[in-house]
């Protein structure tokens, strides 16, 4: 439900300012991800009439992209090698030994850090949040691009698919806000254009928890899909579509028509308790 949502919301906006919307695999670790993880995804979005345009992309495909963003900053002396083990770091990640001025003397089988002197707070408009602030102190600084065992970041990962794929908006679930300041970072730093962002709500269970896979929350169920339809418009604060309409995709059309970004609560975190409709 936490991951519908997510869908849902980011669907109405793109679908509601005429706006394409675009579905990416970020399967960054093949070996971690669940054989078949991907085509339940795509098939749970089609169930529930969340139908996309354009042609999927899967990030385990797209190293070579990666490879040359990383190219780009290392010719620009943006990233540094660092051999230190997890103990010698310190407690905010950041690397203690100074790899940064060595980096010619560390054998190949390293992480790679970016190298960001930050000079000055970050301010960011979210369009759903309102304005957020991060102090210089509290972005992080020295981040793994690529990790030790060669798979690229997260971070790094998606400021060049969102630049490739022509991205403008994104919405997502509000754990994901304090990534913005290293996306900006290295947008910037890979010379493209911000984009703008929108953080929800992530959707909870009763004891606070993010409902994800990893809190084994339940799939939701297909057959029920209008239902969850509905339970994910309440969570966002959206009108309910009148009753007479039952299936997924007339549901979206009615509520694309009354899609208000400001209905969404502006909290960080909500509990999914489920609701009669
Ligand atoms: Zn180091």
């Amino acid at each position: 439900m936490g991951s519908l949502v997510t869908a849902v919301a980011s669907y109405l906006d793109a679908r509601s300012n005429r706006g394409e919307w675009l579905v990416r695999i970020e399967d960054l670790d093949p070996p971690r991800e669940k054989l078949g993880a991907a085509a339940q995804i795509l098939s749970d979005l089609c169930d529930h009439g969340l139908l996309w345009d354009g042609e999927v992309i899967f990030q385990s495909n797209r190293y070579r992209a990666y490879e040359s963003a990383l190219s780009y900053l290392i010719e620009r002396h943006m990233v540094f090698k660092c051999g230190c083990s997890r103990k010698k770091l310190n407690d905010d990640g950041t690397c203690a030994s100074k790899c940064s001025s060595r980096q010619d003397s560390l054998n190949e089988n390293v992480a790679l850090r970016f190298n960001n002197g930050i000079q000055a707070d970050i301010k960011v408009n979210d369009f759903i949040f309102g304005e957020k602030i991060w102090h210089t102190r509290n972005i992080p600084k020295d981040f793994i691009i690529r990790r030790r065992d060669g798979l690229f970041s997260y971070q790094l990962a998606v400021v060049v698919d969102d630049a490739s794929q022509g991205i403008t908006h994104i919405i997502r679930g509000s754990d994901l806000l304090d990534s913005t300041p290293q996306q900006h970072e290295i947008a910037s730093a890979l010379n493209l254009s911000r984009l703008k962002y929108g953080h929800i709500p992530t959707i909870t269970n009763k004891e606070g928890k993010k409902l994800s896979k990893q809190a084994l929350a339940p799939s939701v169920d297909a057959n029920q899909a209008a239902q969850n339809l509905r339970q994910a418009l309440l969570l966002l604060g959206q009108l309910q579509p009148t009753a007479s309409l039952e299936t997924p995709s007339q549901i979206l059309c009615s509520a694309i028509e009354s899609w208000d970004r400001d209905a969404i609560p502006k909290k960080s975190s909500l509990p999914h308790v489920p609701l009669k409709i």
